[in-house]
């Protein structure tokens, strides 16, 4: 998956895609993630969490592959608690993070944000880390990740590491969210524009606020708003409109304009109204 639409060079047309165009595969079904984790290693091997888009890339056609189907490995869907956070496993559904009491708890805003993601079918099949992984930049987890400081936990050559959101290593077995974190995200504009933003407060001033912004970039653009730290709640309300303009003005040039969308000065204002509202948001509590 590399986040361009797969157009023929030479006519611009969509190829086809059908799934008699799937290619010879290994099925492999690992117990536990050691075996999934070997099984991995191998050349032409890929993981399968929901499948949406491991099945999705496989009916353009290609070399055979192995897929590493993660469903049967046990304890791998659940939402619990971790060291300051809460950790979402890997093979955790849209469906079940929107629903997650606990997650609700620790990271508010979060679980209510992904309750309007996609569409019921694919929420249900589909998992937050499968959304991620996925690498496409109209997708709403990367912003969502990167506002939060998600960490990954993935099992590497038969160690268990911790690997920042956009760097995942060899099977990811969680994701690592900060509890404590106020969450909000503006996904109206999407696929052109997702906004996401997150703060920490101690003793009713802010302590760090994050924005994120996906789908022009490849990689979801984030930053720290520093002018923001100390504020009160409603000092925060009445400056968002400044924070949120210099944030958007301070934005890298977008690598990812597929043909048709709008262009980057339009993005900028977009985004500074998008994230005025977050914040706006935020500082209401
Ligand atoms: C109709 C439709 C509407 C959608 N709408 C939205 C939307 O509004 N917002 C949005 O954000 N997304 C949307 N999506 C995308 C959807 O969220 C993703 O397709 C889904 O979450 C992918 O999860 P999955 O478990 O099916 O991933 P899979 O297809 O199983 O995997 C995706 C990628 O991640 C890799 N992978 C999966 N799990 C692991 C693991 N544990 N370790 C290592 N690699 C792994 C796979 O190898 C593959 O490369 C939509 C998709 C469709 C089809």
């Amino acid at each position: 998956m590399d986040g361009t639409l797969h157009t023929t060079e030479a006519t611009g047309t969509l190829p086809l895609r059908s799934r008699w165009l799937i290619p010879p595969l290994a099925l492999r079904r690992p117990r536990d993630v050691d075996e999934a984790a070997a099984m991995l290693a191998e050349p032409d091997a890929i993981a399968m969490a929901g499948g949406v888009e491991v099945i999705a890339g496989l009916k353009f056609g290609g070399p055979p592959r192995t897929v590493v189907l993660l469903r049967g490995i046990a304890g791998l869907d659940g939402i619990e608690p971790c060291e300051g956070g809460v950790r979402i496993g890997a093979l955790a559904t849209h469906e079940r993070v929107a629903r997650d009491p606990l997650l609700r708890a620790a990271v508010p805003g979060f679980a209510e944000a992904w309750g309007s993601i996609a569409n019921i079918r694919i929420r249900h099949q589909g998992t937050l880390a499968g959304c991620l992984l996925a690498g496409l930049p109209q997708y709403d987890a990367p912003p969502a990740l990167a506002a939060l400081n998600a960490r990954l936990v993935c099992r590497v050559r038969g160690e268990t590491i911790v690997a920042p959101w956009h760097a995942p290593r060899g099977l990811v077995l969680g994701i690592d969210m900060p509890a404590g974190v106020r969450f909000a995200h503006d996904r109206s504009l999407r696929p052109w524009l997702v906004v996401s933003a997150a703060a920490r407060f101690e003793g009713g001033r802010v302590r760090t606020l994050r924005l994120a912004l996906g789908g022009a970039h490849r990689c979801a653009v984030v930053a720290d708003l520093a002018d923001a730290a100390e504020l009160d709640r409603a000092a925060l309300g009445r400056e968002a409109q400044r924070l949120a303009e210099a944030w958007a003005r301070a934005l890298p040039e977008p690598d990812h304009l597929p043909p048709g969308t709008p262009g980057a000065t339009w993005r900028r204002r977009a985004a500074a109204v998008l994230a005025t509202r977050l914040i706006t948001r935020l500082a209401d509590g």
